[in-house]
């Protein structure tokens, strides 16, 4: 794995994500390297393939001055946007315990007292290190992205991200901590259209861990995943690349609503955007978040 300490010319962007305003990302890349993520083409700018996904970290060391002097400029009227951390890294991967890059950032928006809300979205369990800081900001909920209880499946898939089981009893801690939560469920993975006992299973130990509200998405597949994708579906049973090849399939979207929408109701969960979402129809649900009828 690569290391490279940068100086960064700017840090908070406009958000292309649906219901987020900014995004803060403190990395370039992310060594958890899951063989899923859209994320894969952030390194291009730094000519980086997307194979080469996880196997490098851009660390922008001045991204706490940045936070700072750019939270200052920001006017009062865009401050109560609301600010993810992060979209296309995890802002708590495990170089962030010592570069604190993250913990920075927060202190930052304390400091201003932020009064938007202040949206993490990680998968692992150093988010607990901040409670402190979480608990004193104004408004601050955490995600943890949860896309299976199989811990074998999330170490094929999610390489070098902690382990699902992990990322459920931290949950549990925030919630005990009094932060609000919530859990993305996505990628949804193809099996579940199969074998939908396991969202079942999922979305249960979701509601244990004291989560009321999921945001789920359904896998995207487009071209330049792929070719990460097929690394690790390569020695793969038929049933397995064939359930892959299904899911970029209308049909098969449709058929995970249905169970998705019987499964939300019989665990007493609400959905984010009340639909699952699919990568394709992001620009229209942006404008419907925009633009409410
Ligand atoms: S943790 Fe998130 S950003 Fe990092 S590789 Fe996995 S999906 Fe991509």
């Amino acid at each position: 794995m690569e290391l490279v300490e940068i100086e960064a010319k700017t840090l908070i962007q406009k958000s292309k994500t649906p219901s987020n305003d900014y995004v803060i990302n403190p990395y370039t890349g992310c060594v958890l390297g899951c063989a899923y993520c859209f994320a894969s083409f952030a390194g291009r700018q730094l000519g980086r393939s997307v194979t080469e996904w996880g196997d490098y970290l851009y660390v922008k060391t001045n991204a706490v001055a940045l936070a700072r002097k750019e939270l200052a400029k920001m006017p009062e009227d865009k401050r109560r946007g609301t600010m993810l951390l992060s979209s296309v890294t995890d802002p708590y991967q495990g170089h962030e315990t010592k570069y604190r890059l993250t913990r920075g950032i927060l202190r930052e928006l304390k400091t201003i007292e932020y009064p938007g809300l202040v949206r993490i979205l990680t998968k692992s369990p150093v988010v607990t290190r901040d409670i402190d800081l979480l608990t004193s900001l104004p408004r601050a909920e955490v995600g943890m992205t949860v896309t299976t209880t199989e811990d074998k499946v999330s170490r094929w898939l999610e390489v070098r991200a902690p382990l699902a089981s992990r990322r459920l009893r931290t949950l549990a801690e925030l919630r005990d901590a009094g932060i609000p939560t919530y859990a993305f469920v996505g990628p949804l993975l193809p099996h579940f259209a199969t074998q939908p006992e396991l969202l079942d299973d999922l979305l249960g130990r979701l509601v244990e861990a004291g989560v009321s509200e999921v945001f789920m998405e359904h896998i995207n597949l487009k071209r330049y995943i792929r070719e990460r994708m097929d690394q690790v579906l390569t020695d793969e049973p038929d049933d397995v690349r064939e359930a892959y090849l299904q899911a970029r399939t209308k049909e098969h979207r449709e058929q995970l609503d249905a169970i998705v929408a019987d499964l939300l109701t019989r665990h007493g969960l609400r959905l984010r955007f009340d639909e699952v979402v699919h990568h394709d129809d992001n620009e229209a649900l942006r404008h419907r978040l925009a633009s409410p009828a």
